[in-house]
């Protein structure tokens, strides 16, 4: 498994023990940027809280975050625009701009101010960036066109900026907010999976350290982990790499943070002071989960590319991460259909969850407290009453069928059973009949466990991803994230 630069050396934030049939007023399940918000927007306005998660505090996809908290984006404005009306896009922005407004004043001094710059080279780049800048301004945000010397290169950057966004150590935020929420006496349970969900007579919590009660349960694990909504359908899961690196010899630059228009979604960042060691973040290689045919070379190419284009000297450390983009590109926030209203859930950020999640929990926050839709903020009255437009519906169906192709690619890759013993590191699909089962060789151990969906080997994470509903698995079948809330069986001998 890849680890964040945020988490080497770092001692996990555990939380307590949980107490089997516990009630509580709300039970979120997931301690990443969005469960911790609302935990700590519900507990400090007197709701008796208590956060669920599988693993320590803030280890999921927040800790997997560059650290950028920007209202600009890269092309994410302009994307909109091009499928919603120009209120829509304003009320995103409004939305951000408070989510953005909330952690800096929580992160307080870890919060470090920087320049947003969504950057491009050559013509091509030029009718994105315009496009950028126009929707920007539409939406209300001052920004400005720049060309920055400082991003290396041998083509000269044009770029859109815009000033005063933020960069934290989201591992840092995530401890910090932990610790508002238990100050503010919500309850923090760490190391617990939840398996189920059940809305009848109550809001019933199942997890494999027992049952706890709730009157609503937010679920803040990425994706729902349960299918009710089929919000795995109406989002696709989008896996990206990261890499730190050291500076190469007295290099200063660059400074702000840099998100490139194009289809890899690039983004280079400097870490910021609080974090205590200096390095150049990039992201990018972003692809729908289990569509690489490998997951070691995109990483390659990221580096590669950084390593051409930006004064970076020795990686220091490299992970992947996933995230979730909704077909209509706006985050879903909400009550779950078939929720009774008792079900409440937030996914969708396509990679700016540091923004979209404290929006999304002042969303969750003013519908569990009941406060009225006249009285909350203007962008949530506007975001929460939006239309599916026809590109919306488009793009699910162009989803849908990307997906219909991998799960056939997947079924004609597979290898007639009995295959022979993966070599270390590797992992293979075998077939008999209708029983498919996915074997690898991991540290020296080979294990079988039944492919139920369309499975290729991740050979960075190794791990067996879905890329049919974006959950991942341990070679022995334990899930690892994603939708699925239950583990993949295991097959005795090699098939
Ligand atoms: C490489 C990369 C770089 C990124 N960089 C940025 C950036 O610079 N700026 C930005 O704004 N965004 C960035 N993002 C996106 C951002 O990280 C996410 O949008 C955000 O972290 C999502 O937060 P979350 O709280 O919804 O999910 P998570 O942080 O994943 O939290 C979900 C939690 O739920 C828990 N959970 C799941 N299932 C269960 C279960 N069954 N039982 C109990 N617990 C469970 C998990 O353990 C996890 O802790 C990046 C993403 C990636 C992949």
């Amino acid at each position: 498994m890849t680890i964040p630069l945020w988490l080497h050396d770092q001692t996990p934030v555990q939380g307590t023990p949980l107490a089997p049939d516990a009630r509580h007023d709300v039970v979120i399940i997931g301690a990443g940027i969005t469960g911790l918000s609302t935990a700590v927007m519900l507990a400090e306005a007197g709701v008796d809280v208590a956060v669920i998660d599988a693993d320590a505090i803030g280890q999921g996809t927040t800790a997997a975050a560059a650290g950028m908290a920007s209202v600009l984006q890269g092309t994410t404005l302009a994307a909109l625009r091009a499928h919603h009306p120009a209120r829509l896009v304003r009320a995103y922005v409004d939305a951000n701009r408070a989510g953005l407004d909330w952690l800096a004043e929580r992160a307080g001094t870890a919060a470090e101010r920087r320049t947003a710059f969504t950057f491009g080279r050559g013509t091509d780049a030029d009718t994105a960036l315009d496009a950028v800048r126009d929707v920007a301004r539409e939406a209300g945000l001052p920004v400005r066109v720049d060309t920055p010397a400082d991003l290396g290169g041998h083509t000269p950057a044009r770029a859109v900026a815009l000033d005063d966004q933020i960069v934290v150590d989201p591992a840092l935020v995530a401890w910090a907010l932990s610790g508002m929420a238990t100050a503010a006496g919500a309850a923090l349970h760490t190391g617990v999976r939840v398996t189920d969900v059940h809305t009848l007579p109550n809001g019933r919590v199942d997890t494999d350290h027992g049952t706890v009660f709730a009157d609503t349960v937010v679920l803040a694990t990425g994706t729902p982990i349960t299918r009710r909504g089929l919000y795995d359908l109406k989002t696709r899961a989008l896996r990206s790499w990261a890499i730190a690196f050291e500076r190469e010899g007295d290099a200063t630059g660059p400074g702000g943070m840099w998100s490139e228009v194009g289809a890899h979604g690039r983004s280079v960042v400097a870490t910021p002071v609080s974090f205590g060691r200096d390095a150049l973040i990039v992201t990018g290689a972003r692809h729908p989960v289990g569509s690489a045919r490998s997951e070691l070379a995109l990483a390659e190419e990221l580096a590669a590319w950084a390593r051409r284009t930006l004064p970076v000297g020795a990686e220091i450390a490299r992970w992947s991460g996933q995230d979730y983009q909704s077909h209509n590109l706006v985050p879903f926030v909400g009550g779950m259909p078939r929720g009774l209203g008792r079900v409440r859930f937030a996914t969708g950020y396509a990679g700016w969850g540091l923004t979209n999640g404290p929006a999304a929990a002042m969303r969750l926050t003013d519908e569990i407290r009941g406060v009225s839709r006249g009285d909350r903020p203007q962008w949530m009255q506007t975001i929460g009453t939006r239309l599916t437009v026809p590109a919306d519906i488009g793009r699910g169906i162009g989803d849908a069928a990307r997906r219909v192709g991998v799960a056939a690619a997947c079924a004609a890759g597979a290898s007639p059973a009995p295959v022979k013993r993966p070599a270390e590191g590797a992992g293979v699909i075998a077939r008999r009949g209708l029983r498919t089962t996915a074997v690898s060789t991991v540290d020296g151990r080979t294990r079988a466990i039944v492919a139920r969906t369309p499975l290729t080997w991740n050979d960075a994470e190794r791990s067996w991803d879905s890329p049919v509903d974006g959950s991942r698995y341990a070679p022995d079948g334990v899930r690892l994230e994603g939708a699925a809330s239950t583990d993949l069986g295991v097959r005795t001998g090699v098939a």
